[in-house]
């Protein structure tokens, strides 16, 4: 059987980078002939910028996304044997670095409209050796920052935000990443800001937890060769730094292309409803980024979700599962929980599709989108 042709591909980074690639090259010339590689001038401009872009004053460059919580983790005080409360519908990094950090994370489930955090399950999951909440941002939808400080605050418990699907999501006046005691970005290459290759920042207002985080990504060095904490290495490289440098001033851009195609996906699905295609609910109005943009194909569709997705990839529509499997479910974290324990978790992984969504897309290929789910449900 042959392939039909490609019609929308799920993400295309290379309308993003076509405009600006001649810039970026300049800015990666001046590097190398500067030999200027670990710890330069362009990550220095890019963790202010990028920090202060989000409402917040200190930013420290990452390896990756991961690192950035895990060692922020740390920078914040977490000590080995901290319960942590995480969504279960999550990435698996927020796990990965909640367990890096040598903290226990304790899985909840999630709302089953919007995917995010069930903040009614975290206040259930509290005991006395709880230290944080991670609110994970999924798919740029941030999680009510007015509810998580007040039960931040009721239980003394330290917000860390998983953000890295966020970058410069707003709810309730704040931005992504502003409102707890520190926040873990990505720039994973199709993140909303991406790198050419890994990248990730934590930021952070309070300055203890900064110098903590700086000495930590360094070999535990505040100064060097004084080794003041374990550490590691784990620094955001000089030039993904300047591609980040260029790029960031389009963020805005980009992400309002986002939020154009989403409404216009809303609109022309809101028909299909009543035949089980429901978008996954967005409650955070005008500041939802839309890293990805996710329906439900529930019970009342006439197919499921597996089989439509083949039949748009026979109709040359690529989609995206984000994630098929829950954490619980996957064979090194069977420890976090049972089958059956987190049944809206459980419930999305099989029902969630992922549809394209990224600068550029069209909205001739929005329509065509559509018009295949709507072809695929109806024969
Ligand atoms: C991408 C992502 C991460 C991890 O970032 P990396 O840079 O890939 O390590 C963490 N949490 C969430 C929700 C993510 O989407």
């Amino acid at each position: 059987m042959s392939e039909k042709p490609l019609k929308v591909p799920f993400v295309n980074l290379s309308l993003q980078h076509k405009p600006i690639q001649s810039q970026i090259e300049q800015v990666m010339g001046k590097i190398i002939q500067q030999g200027d590689f670990i710890l330069g001038e362009a990550l220095a401009e890019f963790e202010t910028t990028f920090a202060g872009a989000s409402g917040v004053q200190y930013g420290i460059g990452v390896a990756c996304g991961t690192d950035a919580i895990s060692l922020g983790l740390q920078a914040c005080g977490i000590q080995p044997g901290d319960e942590i409360i995480i969504p279960a519908n999550t990435f698996i990094a927020t796990i990965i670095g909640v367990i890096q950090a040598k903290a226990t994370p304790i899985l909840v489930d999630c709302d089953s409209d919007t995917a995010l955090i069930d903040l009614a399950a975290v206040a259930t999951a509290i005991t006395s050796k709880t230290k944080a909440i991670i609110p994970v941002h999924l798919y740029g939808q941030m999680v009510s920052p007015i509810k998580l400080l007040d039960l931040g605050n009721r239980h003394n418990l330290i917000i860390f935000e998983d953000a890295a699907q966020a970058h410069l999501a707003f709810r309730e006046g704040y931005h992504a990443g502003s409102f707890g005691k520190a926040a873990a970005f990505s720039f994973y290459p199709s993140k909303n800001l991406g790198s050419f290759g890994d990248g990730g920042m934590l930021i952070t207002d309070d300055a203890d937890v900064a110098q903590k985080m700086r000495t930590l990504r360094n070999y535990g060095a505040p100064s060097k060769y004084l080794h003041t904490e374990i550490g590691t290495n784990s620094r955001l490289d000089n030039l993904q730094a300047a591609v980040l440098n260029v790029k960031l001033p389009y963020l805005e851009t980009w992400n309002r292309d986002r939020t154009l195609a989403a409404q216009y996906y809303n609109t022309l699905l809101e028909p299909l409803k009543n035949k089980g295609i429901i978008p996954i609910a967005n409650h955070s109005s005008s500041g939802h980024i839309y890293h990805l943009y996710v329906i439900q194909v529930t019970e009342k569709s006439p197919i499921n979700r597996n089989t439509l997705q083949a039949k748009l990839a026979e109709n040359g529509i690529q989609t995206g599962i984000h994630y098929p499997v829950p954490c619980h479910l996957q064979p090194a974290y069977q420890n976090l929980g049972n089958p059956g324990d987190f049944p809206n978790t459980e419930t999305l992984c099989q029902q969630i599709l992922s549809l394209p969504i990224y600068p550029g897309l069209s909205n001739t290929q929005i329509e065509q989108v559509v018009a295949a789910i709507e072809l695929s449900i109806s024969s």
